[in-house]
């Protein structure tokens, strides 16, 4: 009987092994979709996804019904049933956002309404007495506590994920970078791949999450409209670490800075404390830490904790924000750019998916899964 030969290789290419990447083709898969993730460095989880604070954020300061607000909060309660099921360390350690003289405690106030709005659970104020019963090191006059927000092994979940896509009969291939796709006749896209064999597959449907990468693989996209790819912007920031026992529990932040969360204090899963990312917008992915930027570290730090001893922080890495946003202007929302936008249907490409672009993952996943299925 036979019908004409399947013309696709894949239902979908999805371009980029981070934590979102992986996290749309495991959606995809799911959904019985083939699937193949393709990823020019040598490894999953490279890029950003490996240079970040491993923080499962709680959804607190997101603008009401932006895409960031509804997909941490939806992208942390599913990442911590993925964890936990996949067996994947991870710590709900809380966190505290502190307001540390008078003048910060309506910024706090604020905080919490918007917590609240977005609908995160677990989420209340401290006095100064009840918060320095928590964290005795704290100076502070106000803070929100945050019971919902942890850290998490990220390459852990990474494996977790490749290992699920595998076993739905996807692949995840390294060393191949993507260098192109042509919309075809029939609907879909050819796709070309580059590395030590070159290569063309068709696929139904497309899926750019390349973080850093994502605005040069959609210029190579035929027919995707440059005026519908926005600007890229690199908002680096370092992480110091400190030599010394962990002096708090739970993860404390300031009130965010314009354009990020701000220099804040976390310990990860190994006991390792650390205090970072500042943001300095740069003109190229260089990601050395000069050791000058301590003395600012020290300053901010001492405001909500003035027992930070001299000398106590070393240089540690840095990461990079794939920001769609220049110096003093708004931060805009995640892009998860469908054809009523770019005009190519079967394609999504997502830009801008810094933080909280590893708690909302599985989010973004689903959401890229229904608009490639609807
Ligand atoms: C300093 C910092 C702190 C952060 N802290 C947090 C946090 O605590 N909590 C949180 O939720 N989020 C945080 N984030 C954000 C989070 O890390 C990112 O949103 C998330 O990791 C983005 O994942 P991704 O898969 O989109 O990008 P990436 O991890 O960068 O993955 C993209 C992949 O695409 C590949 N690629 C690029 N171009 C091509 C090509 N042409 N062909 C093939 N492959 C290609 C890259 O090599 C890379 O592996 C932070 C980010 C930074 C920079």
């Amino acid at each position: 009987m036979g019908g004409s030969p399947d013309p696709y290789d894949f239902d979908a290419v999805v371009v980029g092994a981070g934590a979102v990447g992986l996290a749309c083709a495991y959606a995809l898969a799911l959904r019985g979709r083939s699937v193949v993730v393709i990823e020019r460095e040598g490894g999953i989880g490279e890029g950003v996804s490996s240079r970040n604070s491993e923080v499962i954020h709680a959804g607190l300061y997101y603008p009401t019904g932006s895409l960031k607000a509804r997909l941490c909060v939806d992208g942390r309660r599913r990442l911590y049933a993925f964890l936990k099921a996949h067996g994947v360390a991870q710590l709900r350690c809380g966190k505290l956002v502190v307001a540390s003289e008078a003048s910060q405690i309506v910024a706090v106030e604020a905080i919490l309404q918007q917590a609240k709005e977005n609908g995160v659970e677990g989420v209340r104020l401290l006095d100064a007495r009840d918060a320095r019963a928590m964290e005795p090191e704290l100076r502070v006059v106000l803070a929100l506590e945050s019971l919902e927000t942890g850290i998490l092994d990220s390459h852990g979940y990474m494996l977790a994920l490749q290992g699920e896509i595998e076993d739905h009969g996807g692949a995840v291939v390294v060393s191949t970078p993507f260098v192109g796709a042509a919309p075809l006749a029939q609907g879909g896209f050819g796709v070309r791949t580059g590395g030590e064999q070159p290569t063309t597959v068709a696929c139904r449907m497309l899926v750019i999450a390349a973080g850093l990468g994502a605005q040069a693989a959609a210029a190579t996209v035929e027919g995707y409209p440059a005026e519908c790819i926005p600007a890229l912007h690199y908002g680096k920031g370092v992480y110091f670490a400190y030599h010394g026992h962990a002096p708090f529990q739970r993860l404390i932040y300031p009130p965010p800075i314009p354009g990020a969360l701000g220099v804040h204090y976390r310990r990860d899963l190994g006991g390792q404390a650390r205090f970072g990312p500042d943001l300095a917008f740069v003109d190229n992915e260089d990601y050395s830490v000069d050791p000058a930027r301590a003395a600012g570290f020290y300053d901010y730090i001492r405001h909500f904790w003035p027992g930070l001893p001299d000398g106590a922080l070393t240089p540690d890495y840095a990461g990079i924000r794939p920001k769609l946003h220049g110096p003093g202007e708004p931060q805009p929302d995640f892009r998860l750019d469908g054809p009523e936008l770019h005009g190519l249907d079967g394609l999504v490409a997502l830009f801008g998916i810094e933080s909280p672009g590893l708690t909302s993952s599985l989010a973004i996943g689903e959401a890229v899964a229904d608009r490639l299925s609807g």
